[in-house]
């Protein structure tokens, strides 16, 4: 069985060694166990953030151009494993294989990417009478990494490649029962060449070694990506010494389809956008609305897609969707839509496991179709993530704007429209960190990506993503 070792000042930390105990990870697809895990405690923690602060100097000191050799090197060598990683992270997360793949070679690029954008890092110079200013922009020390499971690749490279590009060192803490693939990627990063102790990982429950890695004064920056409750606390805990924290949390995001939009193409980004990764994405379509007029013909595309989707292990190259990723979150969905259906709403389909040997033992469910749906349910209020893509009616485009922002979340907003007055009506009103009009999704990886609201705080990708590790400093010269 695999055996997902940690990795601290360069050295895989020997699977017996750690100080708490060992975790065994499951295939979602079928509860069989994939690989055993060192589960730490508080010590190896700390002993990693030390780390991390012994190599700062090193790489923060290493020039940039140098820098961005090794990141373009880790982004080959992450391509060169991308198939056994992929493997990794469909047996731990449940994902299919395609998908899997997609997630490490997108990662592989963010390396490639922020490689660049770390010579970049350029100054500003102000004449003043009697004198001169420097402004310059100066890694912030020792980051700590904090990520989910629904793309643990993905997610963390978000952060590992602007923060080594800005001359940071970090300690990563993949996700407690998702952590095959990350430490994977975090080991190629490592072995392109960076000084012992710039990336370390670390597994363990985010209570322990979350926490420690929020609390220890060592670490300047908290980069977490996962539950807004999470968030709160982490932004809360790192209040202590005054930390710099992004957060990347949960979203509730609003799909608008208005009366002239191209109902087919809304109807399969819809689909596409609710259904994927089984509606386990933060900006997952988890709202619909449609104007009165079209949503017959809308919602009847729909049902058709969600019904076409082939469900089944991701490991089998036909995979549409592969199982939910734990019971917890399945329940959770069932619970979901048992509510709306209870306050009214139609199930047009879904609404339970597939049916057949091949699923008894996973977490599988049908993508699901709400009509009817309102604010009083729960699948129009909080975050489901699962398959669910719940309609509700509206008869003006303000009155869309306003159920749409009737939320605390603030991370997507999708419209469609082939009107673009109407675009940029709903664009302006939206509250939310990223606006997709006629597109499903709002990451690109030059532009900034994060959360209005309860959504989260601060921006990754793009140069956005660089300064989120540097501090500024002005320089003065009397003349
Ligand atoms: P989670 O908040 O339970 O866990 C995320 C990470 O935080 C894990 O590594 C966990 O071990 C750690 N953690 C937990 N408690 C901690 C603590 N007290 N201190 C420090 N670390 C702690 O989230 P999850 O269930 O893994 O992921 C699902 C959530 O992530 C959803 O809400 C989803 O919307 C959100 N998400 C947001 C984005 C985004 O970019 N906005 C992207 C993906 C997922």
């Amino acid at each position: 069985m695999h055996q997902s070792l940690m990795l601290i000042n360069g050295h895989d930390v020997p699977i017996d060694s750690a100080s708490g105990k060992t975790a065994t990870i499951y295939n979602p697809a079928n509860r069989e166990p994939v690989a055993l895990v060192a589960v730490a405690g508080r010590d190896e923690a700390r002993q990693a953030l030390q780390a991390a602060r012994n190599a700062f100097p090193v790489w923060s000191s290493t020039a940039s151009s140098r820098r961005a050799e090794m990141l373009h090197q880790s982004a080959r060598l992450v391509r060169e494993r991308s198939d056994a990683i992929a493997r990794l992270l469909t047996l731990e997360q449940g994902k299919p294989l395609k998908n899997a793949k997609m997630e490490v070679l997108s990662s592989a690029d963010v390396l490639d990417y922020y490689a660049e954008e770390g010579k970049r890092n350029i100054g500003e110079w102000i004449a003043g009478p009697k004198s001169r200013s420097i402004v310059l922009r100066q890694p912030l020390g020792v980051a700590a990494l904090i990520t989910p499971w629904n793309f643990p690749v993905d997610l963390l490279a978000w952060k590992v490649a602007p923060c080594l590009a800005a001359g940071c060192t970090f300690v990563a803490k993949p996700p407690s029962l998702a952590p095959l693939a990350a430490t994977e990627f975090v080991r190629a990063v490592a072995e392109a060449g960076l000084p012992a102790g710039a990336a370390n990982v670390v597994h363990g429950p985010g209570v322990v070694v979350g926490a420690e890695l929020v609390e220890n004064p060592i670490s300047r920056k908290i980069a977490f990506t996962g539950e807004t409750e999470t968030g709160r606390a982490i932004m809360a805990s790192a209040a202590a010494h005054i930390k710099r924290v992004s957060l990347e949390l949960g979203g509730q995001s609003p799909f608008i389809v208005c009366a002239d939009a191209d109902l087919q193409a809304a109807a399969a980004s819809a689909a596409q956008r609710a259904f994927s990764n089984m509606g386990q994405i933060c900006i997952s379509v988890n709202r619909i609305y449609v104007f009165e007029d079209v949503a017959e013909p809308f919602t009847e595309e729909l049902v058709r897609r969600a019904e076409r989707l082939k469900i089944g292990d991701g490991m089998k190259e036909d995979t549409d969707l592969g199982p939910m990723f734990s019971l917890k979150q399945r329940d959770k969905t069932k619970e979901h839509v048992a509510d709306a259906q209870k306050k009214g709403a139609d199930l047009l389909t879904g609404g339970l496991e597939p049916e057949g040997e091949a699923f008894q033992k996973g977490y599988f469910f049908r993508p699901t179709v709400l009509a009817r749906a309102d604010h009083r349910m729960k699948v129009m209020r909080e975050e489901t993530f699962g398959p669910v893509a719940p309609i509700m009616k509206f008869k003006t485009l303000e009155e869309a704007i306003s159920l749409a922002n009737d939320t605390e979340f603030g991370l997507a907003a999708y419209v469609f429209t082939s009107d673009l007055k109407t675009a940029l009506r709903a664009a302006e009103g939206l509250e939310a960190g990223g606006i997709g009009v006629n597109v499903n999704n709002v990451v690109d990886l030059q532009a900034p990506f994060g959360g209005w609201k309860e959504s989260g705080l601060g921006r990754e990708l793009g140069h956005w993503g660089l300064e989120a590790y540097l501090e500024t400093k002005h320089i003065r010269l009397g003349l």
